[in-house]
């Protein structure tokens, strides 16, 4: 065939395609090339970036090389498309993130099995939330030597890794967030929430491959392990990573000799003195510690009453939706909820968390309790010292421990504890500006949330804005779309200056 022919039939089908509601005619995306060799010849296993990526499959690959691959050629695709482009893909996904809330909150729940339906959905319509490109404003210089410029640039691809707890909204969450910053992205995603992930990714593609051209901006992995992670970190077109979970995956990704942003564990304490609203208290605790079963990392964990009111508190969170264990309920549900192992050497037993219980609905952590749960109630609590299990562990579910403390000293000191250095998130209800400044700086963590439930601090109910991936021990934050760039200076010297 010539090439003049080739070309026609080409504009031809792109053409019929636009016609059919398929690709525009004005983004011309080459066609699929429909099975081009998956790895290259050359022996690097996939990693060179000189041969075309697999195309057809919308971002959802099965070898962790292709991925990267695939997401490389789509990086300079972006590249040349320019900020339109970027636009465009996060109006794509805050669009179908919200269009879809209903169907992939209860794809990812059905899969996952954590969590709650009204709270996945809601945790999809606030995509629109996070920061896209207006983030992105250079910082620029002048005087009598010229005029300078600091940019926020692209990295390149980047190597992130999403939670169980919440995976379509950190992978459109983090989409958004990196692409606004230029780059491309691959998902290494959690085992267990990893199909309703490729699902949503596939999604994406398909309508931002409509819009640019561009097939597969966001790539995920089908099959993710720890050998994908590790091949994904090691991809040479990986620039940066972003991990989303627990302790194991910060430390596994600090290791790879890459920069990597990590947004890890919490364990989130709330102390409540006696200048605080305690109906504002309670209310604020209940809708945080029971949001989505408490599977948030900012959710309030354990509270730390001032003993003068804590009966009070806790009368207020009885009215307001949360049910009252008794001693012997709670130590049956201890019981269920937590595998004591045999201490070693120092003979104190270890907890850990039982996950048949993570993300349950209050009525599974009720019958453990052997107590009837009347309709509506969100939470359970009860009150325990400060070493219970319930305190010391990320325990994820919607219960809340409270324990009694003495003075300002004593709740700051046990919330010091309980945070564990993790410096994520503290919450604290008072109106004695000593006690909030105290809490605040003892505590050093990345969010502080004064007279609010936790997503306050993730501007549901607060000033701020939103991500799911907050970056705590590496110290970036809330991450935002210059979490993702580098900055490069533009130096003109002795020129442009207009004045
Ligand atoms: P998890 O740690 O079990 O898994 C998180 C991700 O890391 C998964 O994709 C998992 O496959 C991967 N992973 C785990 N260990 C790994 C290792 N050694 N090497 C490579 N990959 C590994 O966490 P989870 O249960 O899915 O999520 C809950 C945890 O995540 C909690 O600790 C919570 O506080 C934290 N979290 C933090 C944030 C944040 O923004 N800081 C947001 C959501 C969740």
């Amino acid at each position: 065939m010539s090439v003049v022919n080739e070309a026609l039939i080409r504009d031809v089908v792109a053409d019929v395609l636009a016609r059919l509601g398929g690709v525009p005619a004005a983004a011309k995306p080459a066609p699929a090339p429909a099975a081009t060799p998956a790895k290259s010849d050359c022996g690097c296993g996939g990693k060179s970036s000189a041969g075309p990526a697999r195309r057809g499959t919308f971002g959802v690959f099965e070898d962790a090389n292709e991925a990267c691959a695939a997401a490389q050629e789509s990086f300079l695709q972006l590249q040349k498309a320019g900020v339109a482009a970027r636009v465009k893909i996060i109006d794509i996904v805050k669009t179908m993130a919200a269009a879809n809330a209903q169907t992939w909150g209860k794809l990812e729940l059905d899969e996952t099995k954590i969590g709650r339906l009204d709270h996945k959905i809601a945790k999809l319509e606030i995509i629109k939330l996070v920061p896209g490109v207006e983030w992105l404003r250079p910082d620029a210089r002048s005087g009598d030597h010229g005029i300078t410029l600091e940019e926020y640039t692209p990295f390149g691809v980047v190597g992130a890794v999403t939670p169980s707890t919440h995976s379509i909204p950190t992978l459109s969450g983090n989409i958004v967030n990196i692409c606004a910053a230029g780059n491309a992205v691959v998902f290494n995603p959690h085992p267990s929430a990893a199909r309703c992930a490729a699902v949503a990714v596939r999604a994406y593609n398909e309508a931002i491959f409509r819009e640019t051209g561009i097939e597969n901006i966001a790539t995920i992995i089908t099959k993710p392990t720890m050998e994908s992670f590790a091949a994904m970190c090691k991809h040479e077109a990986v620039r940066l990573l972003l991990v989303t979970g627990g302790p194991g995956v910060v430390k596994a990704a600090m290791q790879t000799g890459k920069r990597a942003i990590c947004a890890g564990p919490g364990n989130p304490p709330v102390y409540v003195d006696d200048t605080a609203c305690m109906t504002r208290a309670a209310k604020a605790i209940i809708q945080g510690a029971s949001f989505d079963n408490n599977l948030l990392c900012i959710g309030e964990k354990e509270v730390f009453a001032l003993d003068r009111i804590a009966d009070k508190l806790m009368a207020q969170m009885e009215q307001n939706g949360a049910l009252k264990l008794t001693n012997a309920q709670l130590d049956a549900l201890t019981k269920a909820a937590f595998t004591i192992k045999p201490g070693e050497g120092g003979g104190c037993g270890h907890a850990s968390v039982n996950k048949d219980f993570i993300g349950k609905d209050p009525i599974v952590l009720a019958k453990a309790a052997g107590v009837n749960l009347p309709a509506g109630t969100q939470l359970l609590f009860a009150e325990t010292d400060a070493n219970h299990p319930f305190v010391v562990e990320e325990q994820m579910m919607p219960f809340l421990p409270i324990v009694r403390v003495k003075n300002l000293e004593d709740g700051v000191a046990r919330s010091l504890e309980a945070e564990h250095g993790y410096k994520h998130t503290s919450i604290i209800h008072s109106h004695d500006l000593e006690a909030l400044t105290q809490m605040g700086r003892a505590l050093d963590t990345t969010l502080f949330i004064k007279n609010g439930p936790c997503m306050a601090g993730l501007g549901l109910g607060g000033e701020g804005y939103l991500s799911f991936s907050i970056a705590t021990p590496t110290g970036e934050g809330v991450s935002n779309p210059r979490t993702f760039t580098r900055v490069r200076r533009c130096v003109m010297v002795d020129n442009l200056k207009i004045y």
